[in-house]
């Protein structure tokens, strides 16, 4: 049987990649080494968001495949998109998609999956893909090329899933994909199922919390009213949405080839304000996309302005190759720099006027891992990230929820004390 070693880059999805890896590992008998020198195979999940992850990626590979005296495995977003840039770089590689590296570990055996063994991160988070791929053909857009179209198990399947995460002592969890708001559209005409699943997952017995990842702001529009109405039943679900709009443009979003309008977008927006007292809008914004002009990066900003996002991803565009995006005549550097500074200091007075707004109010907040210094870090209902000082020291672990008074903020954590 086979040591091995794992490390993982990139979003949520991915870690929920590695999960699924790491269990079929160790249900086929191997274990992990205590490092890459150990191990008698070394995997390297990769991320490809960016062009300076890219590069740490390679460098990283590298490495391993300098420290390990096994073989060493290349799989995630960059490796299946980009799989040939390894080899150019002299790295001893075998390139694999995620479902494959289990099977060259494993020698051909087939694995045995019991829905009662998934992994719990921290003892406290659950990771559950409930998806793979999406309905989009972004413009700008690699990852894609590496994960096709949406494949969605059916609903009965995922609930199954959720249920053994919380049997195995999740108290948190995670729901990812590439694009959660077009979970179903491949099994159901068309129509997003997310709905439905989070209501059912919502009925599972256990003491829990939900949050759900990614969603475009197109799978969303269509069911928003349905979604926004599962959000407001069940406590359960973290009020929390993350729909990356990317542009205040139509006519960028037609470019970025991103399905949604800016008003359906806004619609979303306005469903959630509606049926939700306190929640948290994250949104993600795309600054210096090809064909942005001056009076489009003033719609963005407006945009940001109108539905206050309370988290907000901004993005410097860079190309990424083979992508239509890549062959579109870029902005100069510094037009780039200059809106996006613009764009993050936007940002930052939007995100700390929403810390502000919670200056005095009571939030329960979830403990999903150790901080600085004997502090713990847990979520509030809105998701919004809090940090417990002397945590141990008031009695307080990982995997309690616990009443606080928000006393203050930093620029990314609100801080409370319990009550
Ligand atoms: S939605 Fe767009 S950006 Fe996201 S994976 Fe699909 S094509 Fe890529």
């Amino acid at each position: 049987m086979a040591r091995y070693h794992i490390e993982t880059y990139g979003c949520t999805s991915n870690r929920g990649e590695t999960q699924q890896i790491e269990r079929s590992l160790r249900e086929g008998g191997h274990h992990p080494a205590d490092g890459p020198e150990e191990a008698d195979v070394a995997i390297l999940n990769t991320c490809t968001v960016l062009e300076k992850t890219e590069q740490n990626m390679l460098r990283r590979a590298e490495e391993l495949d300098e420290a390990t005296p096994g073989d060493l495995v290349v799989t995630g977003c960059m490796a299946l998109a980009q799989g040939e840039e390894f080899e150019q770089a002299g790295v001893d590689a075998e390139v694999l998609h995620w479902d494959d590296v289990p099977q060259h570990v494993l020698n051909g055996e087939c694995p045995t999956v019991t829905p009662d063994t998934e992994p719990v991160l921290n003892g406290v988070v659950g990771i559950l893909p409930i998806a793979r791929g999406c309905m989009s053909d972004c413009s700008y857009c690699i990852t894609k090329q590496a994960t096709g179209r949406i494949d969605s198990p059916p609903v009965e399947e995922n609930v199954e899933k959720a249920r053994a995460l919380v049997h195995a002592g999740a108290k948190e969890l995670r729901i990812t994909g590439q694009d959660t708001g077009v979970y179903g559209w491949d099994r159901n005409q068309g129509d997003s199922l997310l709905p439905e699943l989070l209501d059912r997952i919502c009925a599972i017995d256990g003491d829990f919390r939900v949050r759900v990842g990614m969603a475009n702001p197109k799978g969303v529009h269509g069911v928003r009213e349905e979604l926004a109405a599962v959000f407001a039943e069940n406590e359960e679900l973290y009020n929390f949405l993350h729909a990356p709009v990317q542009s205040g443009s139509d006519g960028v979003l037609a470019d970025m080839r991103r399905q949604h309008a800016v008003e359906e977008y806004v619609e979303v927006v306005e469903t959630f304000d509606e049926r939700l007292d306190y929640w948290t809008l994250s949104t993600d914004f795309i600054v210096g996309f090809p064909t942005e002009d001056p009076a489009d990066h003033a719609q963005s900003m407006a945009l940001m302005r109108e539905t206050r996002p309370e988290k907000i991803n901004v993005t410097r565009f860079s190309k990424r190759p083979g992508t239509d995006a890549a062959d579109m005549k870029g902005l100069g550097g510094q037009t780039k720099k200059d809106r996006s500074k613009a764009m993050s200091e936007l940002k930052m007075d939007l995100v700390g006027e929403a810390y502000e707004e919670m200056i005095g109010t009571e939030r329960s907040v979830l403990l999903t891992e150790d901080g600085r210094e004997e502090s713990l870090v847990g979520y509030d209902e809105a998701y919004r990230q809090v940090v417990v000082a002397d945590g141990e020291a008031r009695g307080l672990e990982v995997g309690d929820t616990v009443d606080v008074e928000i006393t203050s903020h930093n620029t990314v954590y609100a801080f409370g004390e319990p009550l």
